[in-house]
């Protein structure tokens, strides 16, 4: 029976453990680390700030779910990965030896990029973590109670510009809702060449799509911008504009997990894994990695204002079905590998525009592309509502075979 051993155990860790199960049976072992015992349906946290959601409500135990599909779960932290031994070494059970390894550890965020920008400085808000998104809702109740100007940004060097625009445009919604809008303005700063990029160069009518939304809104915008310092009551940019702020919320760059950071063997200088398009390492055959702990490249060229690519939810699932294929060929001797370059994934995503919300639907992440949609939905935001009840109860239940 070979080992498998899956580091991380959210939505590419939990795809890749389940599958890879299913396929191989009893010709397996498969162990899942990780340092959270809870599923968090992390495309939810947009809506901690405003008092939508609790934390709770998006999240449920891992554990025995994995159990019921005969995954085992170690509730533990990798701590640094010795390729050459085929060992884990974890915080609490010592050194853990793997047949197969899957780094799905997602990502780790660099506030170093800039002083004050870490949330602990108390100046700067961040939603991409349960705490962090806590937070910030204490924040929101701030500005409600004493408005003043708002500045939201996606940093240079960042990849997540969606989840920046979704709490952009709930801001918006949640302050007019609290009669306080006119006594607020907003500002959008992203390091994105025009609205609507996201890393992923655009869809077509996007940029227009987000200028109306903007204008609508009131919001005032400034793309390819990055940010040059983070003083008491002003964000200065690169170009100097000083925009004053009462709150500010940024999204920073992210990197490797610490994890991964402590492995060089298998991770470039951000920490990511390099891997090549069956999600294997290049050089560690068994040693596979999906979603957000996966290097990629982005394929434009690099302007005055850096970022990087969203490694959204879909692909951490396509990759995660990926690697259980792949490490069920190589158990199986069946001389089969399987690949998928990440630009090739198909893009599905629903974006919360506020009063509104919008499908993103191509059938490449990366162009060139033979499809590709911006639908806005004037229902308002029921999409999102949909599919957050149908991957909660799709992960609490472990079907991870289904899309
Ligand atoms: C605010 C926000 C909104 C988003 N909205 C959307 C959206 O609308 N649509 C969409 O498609 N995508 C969205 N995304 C992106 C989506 O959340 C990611 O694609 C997804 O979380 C990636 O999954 P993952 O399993 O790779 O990483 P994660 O979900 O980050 O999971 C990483 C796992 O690794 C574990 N781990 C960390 N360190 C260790 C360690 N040392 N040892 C063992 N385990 C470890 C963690 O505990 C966790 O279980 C959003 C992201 C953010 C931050």
């Amino acid at each position: 029976m070979k080992s498998i051993v899956v580091l991380g155990s959210n939505f590419a860790g939990v795809t890749a453990a389940i599958s890879a199960k299913r396929k191989l049976g009893n010709d397996a072992e498969v162990t899942v680390i990780s340092p959270t015992s809870n599923f968090l349906y992390v495309p939810s946290l947009i809506w901690v700030p405003f008092g939508i959601r609790k934390v709770k409500d998006i999240t449920f135990p891992v554990e025995p779910m994995l159990n019921k599909k005969g995954v085992k779960f170690l509730h533990d932290k990798g701590v640094k990965v010795l390729p050459d031994s085929n060992v884990v070494v974890t915080e609490k059970n010592g050194e853990i030896h793997y047949d197969y390894l899957v780094v799905a550890t997602g990502a780790s965020l660099n506030f170093d990029i800039l002083p004050n920008l870490n949330p602990k400085d108390n100046m700067i808000q961040c939603i991409v973590t349960p705490e962090l998104a806590e937070k910030s809702a204490n924040a929101f109740e701030e500005i409600v109670k004493n408005p003043g100007p708002v500045v939201v940004a996606a940093t240079q060097g960042a990849s997540c510009m969606g989840a920046a625009y979704e709490y952009l445009f709930n801001l918006d919604k949640y302050l007019r809702k609290r009669g306080v809008r006119d006594k607020v303005d907003i500002a959008w700063v992203t390091p994105e060449p025009f609205l609507g990029h996201f890393g992923i160069g655009g869809i077509v009518g996007g940029q227009t799509m987000l200028e109306i939304f903007m204008k609508l809104y009131g919001i005032k915008w400034h793309t390819d911008a990055t940010i040059k310092k983070i003083e008491k009551d002003n964000i200065i940019l690169g170009d100097e504009t000083k925009l004053p702020y009462k709150m500010s919320m940024m999204i920073p760059p992210f990197l490797g997990a610490d994890v991964m950071k402590n492995s060089p063997e298998l991770v470039d200088e951000k920490g990511f894994v390099v891997t090549n398009e069956g999600y294997q390492h290049i050089k560690y055959k068994n040693v596979y990695a999906a979603g957000l702990a996966v290097e990629v490249i982005a394929p434009f060229k690099k302007s005055a204002a850096p970022f990087g690519v969203p490694k959204t939810g879909f692909p951490s699932d396509v990759m995660g079905k990926i690697v259980a294929e792949n490490i069920k060929n190589d158990i199986r001797g069946n001389g089969k590998f399987k690949t998928m370059p990440f630009g090739k994934i198909p893009g599905i995503c629903i974006m919360d525009a506020g009063k509104k919300e919008v499908w993103i639907l191509t059938n490449h992440l990366f162009k060139p592309r033979q499809f590709e949609l911006m639908i806005p939905n004037v229902f308002y935001n029921i999409g999102k509502l949909i599919l957050e009840k149908y991957m909660l109860w799709k992960n609490r239940k472990g079907l991870v075979q289904l899309p």
